[in-house]
């Protein structure tokens, strides 16, 4: 709860300096069996804490985040320190400037712990494609955290951090913050800029943020959000005024998400969920986003097609691992062998078929007429309900090992994430719910869809059912 940290630190009930001492102690302590971190910066963090500490005590006004301590998900520059995107490519990278996201949150002066870990490049679901291992669910360490910002999400829902930068392309901070019982939000598309953050698929990819409450996450997007000379697809959103009143709330509920394939603990969690805000005084009613079921395969052409041009830049040249030998087409080959994981390669060789000559039409063309049908969906059904309320994944966290053979098996656990990145959509996942599993309690997932722009009120929305719990 960083508004309460907040208050302790100018009340001096805690020092910035101690505080961050204390995440380091939990994260010795907890992260040999999490693997939540892949680098710590431990001095470049205390030197912030004692800043913080040093304004406190000549009593200067103290921003919201400052002396805050903060995790950065390994994609994002944060100069100085290394950046692998979880990859061998980047074994020995290191960032020469900060991302755009990172330079505003040392502006605003929190404290960054470390970086981490994903799946490489982003590209997965559960974190098992990290080159330098998984990370483990906190709530049960035989279960994946979901992924790719599943370091991030464990390093949350395991006290390691007061919140986490994540980045989303098709559900990578909204669904592990499901399998981590925490609250995950990506913003519209453009809302923060993705300057600095190694890309996967650019017109997709958005930085959000993660925490244990909706607060969490608002503050630290509050502070990372707005046009950046360095992303053009940025802009500033408009703040408004106060925040969005429960009554009179239109919500949306596709029947096309409770269909086939859901666990039914999930389906029971999340509809019980919804009707507590009916029992509040919204308007419920079911709709129809009847495009749902071309949302993976959409996803599933345009993202390795966009994969497979953003990662031509790691040819041993520009970029990263250098695997030389023989000619020049040899040491491209041996580099991208070597330094890509098998889930990277696949994605590529799909981009690079989507995209031939021949194939771009049938494949790369038609599904950017049907991405933009799935849009156009949505914006109809944003002019009946304020919001659309599903699940956020199907099932309950899985365990490790259990969908790595199978890969269409992983990618449907993106089948409810991905329409609000097809769309550039704002969307918010909430912890609703907690299920008995061999004597641990695993946690259920709420999202929140908004229309374009409304991400404060997606955020307001999503704040009133803490207020229904308590
Ligand atoms: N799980 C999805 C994938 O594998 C989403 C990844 C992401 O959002 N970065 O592509």
């Amino acid at each position: 709860m960083i508004r309460q940290t907040h208050e302790q630190l100018i009340n001096k009930e805690i020092s910035s300096k101690e505080l961050t001492q204390k995440f380091f102690d939990t994260i010795k302590e907890k992260d040999k069996d999490i693997h939540a971190y892949l680098s710590l910066d431990e001095d470049g963090a205390m030197r912030v804490a004692v800043r913080a500490d040093e304004k406190i005590a000549s009593g200067e006004e103290l921003g919201m985040l400052e002396g805050v301590p903060l995790a950065v998900k390994d994609n994002m520059l944060v100069e100085g320190l290394s950046c692998t995107a979880a990859s061998k490519m980047l074994e020995d990278y290191r960032a020469p400037y900060d991302a755009t996201v990172v330079s505003r949150l040392k502006d605003a002066g929190a404290v960054i712990l470390g970086k981490t870990n994903l799946d490489e490049f982003a590209m997965g679901a559960s974190t098992e494609n990290s080159a330098y291992g998984a990370t483990r669910n906190p709530h049960d360490v035989g279960r994946v955290p979901g992924g790719s910002s599943g370091g991030s999400a464990a390093a949350v829902a395991a006290d390691m951090c007061m919140a986490a930068l994540g980045s989303d392309t098709g559900g990578s901070i909204r669904q592990p913050a499901a399998f981590c019982g925490i609250v995950g939000f990506k913003p519209t598309y453009g809302a923060v800029s993705r300057s600095g953050l190694i890309s996967m698929a650019s017109s997709l990819d958005q930085i959000g943020s993660l925490g244990s409450t909706v607060d969490d996450a608002r503050i630290v997007f509050d502070t990372i959000r707005g046009k950046d000379e360095f992303d053009a697809t940025s802009f500033d959103l408009k703040v408004p005024s106060s925040k969005f009143q429960a009554s009179g709330l239109k919500v949306g509920v596709p029947k096309e998400y409770f269909g086939e394939g859901i666990d039914p603990r999930v389906k029971e969690s999340v509809e019980s969920a919804i009707r507590e805000y009916e029992k509040n005084g919204a308007q419920v009613t079911e709709i129809s986003l009847a495009h749902t079921d071309y949302g993976l395969p959409v996803y599933y052409i345009i993202m390795p097609s966009e994969v497979s041009s953003n990662l031509a830049r790691y040819d041993g040249i520009r970029y990263g691992l250098s695997s030389r030998g023989g000619d020049l087409l040899e040491g491209y080959l041996k580099t991208r062998q070597e330094g890509f994981g098998k889930e990277v390669r696949t994605r590529i060789m799909l981009g690079i078929y989507t995209l031939s000559s021949g194939y771009y039409d049938a494949y790369y063309l038609r599904a950017q007429k049907v991405r933009t049908l799935i849009r156009q969906e949505f914006e109809k059904a944003f002019s009946e309900v304020d919001v659309i309320m599903t699940p956020a994944t199907p099932t309950l966290p899985f365990r490790f090992g259990e969908k790595t053979k199978d890969p269409v098996s992983m990618y449907l656990s993106d089948v409810f994430t991905v329409g609000a990145n097809l769309a550039g959509l704002p969307a918010v996942v909430i912890p609703c719910g907690w299920h008995d599993e061999g004597g641990k309690k695993l946690p259920v997932g709420l999202q929140l869809i908004g229309p374009q722009k409304d991400d404060y009120k997606v955020l307001d929305i999503a704040e009133m059912y803490e207020g229904f719990n308590k």
